[in-house]
Formats: structure tokens, C-alpha cells, sequence
């Protein structure tokens, strides 16, 4: 008998997430997860690590309900926002009873986790346009009643697109009393769109994601947090590891959230979105490019005439991207992220090349 055999059906059956690392690639250009192109320089402030770490480090959770606009109680600092979604699901999700909901095409870690941890996976597919399909939602929420987390997320992963505010909104009045809606919003630093922060008061079951790991240039320090009322922070409290955030990650963490360092973000940020700008404007020139999607993120989702051709030929180059190819409705469509300048010019001109 193979241990295999021993473990759970679902996880038999699962696909684990096609990170972005795993994929591997003799990459010298990474361009696959949406990350910073280049380290901030921070340095340890201590050297206790004897000792285990806050459970919840005070410091960093001010900073970041500061940063945020919100109090301290809103707030739960996660393992990455992935840890923020599995604690949303084990809170409130019954195995092999329950179910989540979500819109493809969207970030993959909601169907992982699901799957895990033995959730049944609801999917409600976006509109051509890359919107809520609210009918279709409010009708699965009437029908199955065992739907208990709702995820969208906005900017959306992979298209890069806003949802329109009011269907937001909409979709928060019909999950009331009903369903938790988690809003990820791992991107709301790329975007002019306003963050829904402010609907926390008004809605005691909305959660939202946030990460370190993309405006913060902080991937590898595995810090998220969750945002809500207190009640539903303490729910998700229950539920965490005891000592999820490492002291070296809670020191640095607790760096990168002072002013000044916020300071520095904005101008990466806007040196990410002036780098967008310029690769969107060479991408439109290329013959073999069909649609640049609007996008509000650090990364831009192209459909070429070939999708998986223009893949492949960069990933021999060294030049890493992430085919989306089989995600619902994005046939021949590559998400780039956006690297430095030299990196996007070197997409540019092996693209030309192929
Ligand atoms: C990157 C990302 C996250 C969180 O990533 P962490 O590195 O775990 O913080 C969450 N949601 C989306 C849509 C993302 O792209």
C-alpha cells in the first residue's frame, strides 16, 4: 500500500498552485508573479530570535492601520493575503459541506485553498467585459445555500481590470446576513480607484485582502493582513497559527510601514505605471498583438495571435512570463509583468524577434 492512499481523497485529487517559482524556467528575467523588479534594502534592528515572535506584532499592525486608514482592531497581520484567504475559508466553511464562490478568470489561491482544506468551488464566470455577473451570482447564492465566502478580487488577477464600484456594493447588500465577502485588494496601491476600506462600518461581513508582496517590493517577506470589524478579526484570530510571523518578517515589516518608507512606495509605484505606460504604448505597435486589456496593476494581460508562441519563444530566452492561456475566456493571452525599463525593453525585442 502506497502512504498516497492514506491521505485525503481531495488532496489525491488536487493540482497544487503553478507558483510562480515552480514553474522554474532558466529565467534571468522574472516577469511571471507580479513581484518588484528589484529589493528594498532594509537591515535587522535585532537578534532575539530565541524567543518566539508577538503572536500578532503590535507595531506592524499600527503602522499598517495608520497606512490604511482603519484602527487597530480592523486589523490581523497574515502569512502573505494567500494566508488571509485560507483563513477566511477554515473560518467559515464547513468540509465537505460548505461552498465558496468566486469569478473566473481570477486568482488561483481561491480554488487551492478551497480544495484543500475540502470546500466545495462555486464558480460564476465574469462577463466578456470582466464584471460581476450579479444575476447569475444572486441566483446561486438563492439556490445553495451552503455558499459561505464570496471572493472577488479588484484590481482582478489576471486581468488587471476594475470592477464597477456600484456592482461592488450590490454584491455587498445581497451577501448581507448571508455570506462573507472577501474583497482582495493585493493590487489597490497600482490604481487611482478608491479602496473599500470606508464599507468596513457599513458592512460587517466584508474582508479585505491586502500584501506586502507587491507595491511594498516585499514578496519575500511573507506579510499580509486582513481588514474588517473586530468581530470579524476575531474570528479569524481563532483560527491562525500561533506565531504566523516570524520576528525577522515583523521587524522589517514594521520598517517598511513608517511614512518615510511609504513615501519611497508611492515613486516606486510610479515608476511601475510610467514603465506600463511605455510597454503598453510598444506593445500596440507589434503586429502579432490582438488586445491590450485595461489595466490597473503592475502587470499588463496581452492577447497575441499566438498566446502560447510568444510564451514559449521568450520563456528559451530566459524571459519569463505567465500563460494564461487555459484560463476561462483568455485563449492566446500572456500576463507580463512589469519588470525595470531594461526588462521591458528586452520583452519588447524578443517579441519583435520571434
Ligand atoms: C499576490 C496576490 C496575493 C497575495 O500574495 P501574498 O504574497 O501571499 O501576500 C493575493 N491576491 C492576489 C490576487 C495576488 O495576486
Amino acid at each position: 500500500m502506497s502512504i498516497t492512499t492514506l491521505s485525503r481523497k481531495n488532496i489525491q485529487a488536487l493540482t497544487p498552485y503553478q507558483s510562480a517559482r515552480k514553474l522554474g524556467g532558466n529565467g534571468t528575467i522574472w516577469l511571471n508573479a507580479n513581484e518588484y523588479p528589484t529589493s528594498p534594502d532594509f537591515q535587522l534592528s535585532g537578534k532575539d530570535l530565541n524567543r518566539y515572535p508577538e503572536p500578532q506584532p503590535q507595531a506592524v499592525i499600527e503602522n499598517y492601520a495608520r497606512y490604511a486608514g482603519v484602527q487597530p482592531e480592523n486589523v490581523i497581520v497574515t502569512r502573505g493575503g494567500d494566508e488571509g484567504i485560507e483563513l477566511a475559508i477554515k473560518a467559515f466553511c464547513q468540509p465537505d459541506q460548505d461552498a465558496i464562490l468566486y469569478c473566473p478568470p481570477t486568482y488561483g489561491m481561491y480554488a487551492v485553498s478551497a480544495e484543500t482544506i475540502g470546500v466545495e468551488m462555486v464558480t460564476i464566470n465574469q462577463t466578456t467585459e470582466f464584471q460581476l455577473d450579479l444575476p447569475k451570482i444572486k441566483q446561486a447564492l438563492a439556490e445553495k445555500s451552503n455558499i459561505k465566502v464570496v471572493f472577488v478580487c479588484n484590481p482582478n488577477n489576471p486581468t488587471g481590470t476594475l470592477l464597477n464600484r456600484a456592482d461592488v456594493l450590490e454584491l455587498l447588500e445581497m451577501t448581507r446576513n448571508r455570506a462573507i465577502l472577501v474583497l482582495d485588494e493585493a493590487y489597490i496601491e497600482f490604481t487611482q480607484a478608491v479602496t473599500f476600506v470606508s464599507e468596513i462600518a457599513n458592512y460587517p461581513h466584508l474582508a479585505i485582502i491586502r500584501t506586502l508582496s507587491k507595491a511594498f517590493a516585499l514578496a519575500g517577506l511573507r506579510c499580509g493582513f486582513v481588514l474588517a470589524n473586530p468581530e470579524l478579526i476575531e474570528i479569524l484570530n481563532k483560527v491562525i497559527a500561533p506565531y504566523p510571523i516570524p520576528v525577522p518578517s515583523a521587524d522589517i515589516a514594521e520598517q517598511a510601514l513608517r511614512p518615510a518608507n511609504i513615501e519611497l512606495v508611492k515613486q516606486r509605484v510610479q515608476g511601475i505605471l510610467n514603465g506600463r505606460d511605455w510597454l503598453i504604448k510598444e506593445l500596440a505597435k507589434l503586429p502579432n498583438v490582438v488586445e491590450i486589456f485595461d489595466t490597473h496593476a503592475n502587470y499588463v494581460l496581452v492577447k497575441f495571435q499566438d498566446g502560447q508562441k510568444v510564451f514559449k519563444a521568450l520563456w528559451d530566452e530566459g524571459i519569463i512570463l505567465r500563460d494564461q492561456h487555459k484560463a476561462v475566456n483568455l485563449a492566446n493571452c500572456v500576463r507580463i509583468t512589469i519588470g525595470t525599463d531594461e526588462e521591458n525593453a528586452k520583452v519588447i525585442e524578443s517579441i519583435k524577434n520571434i
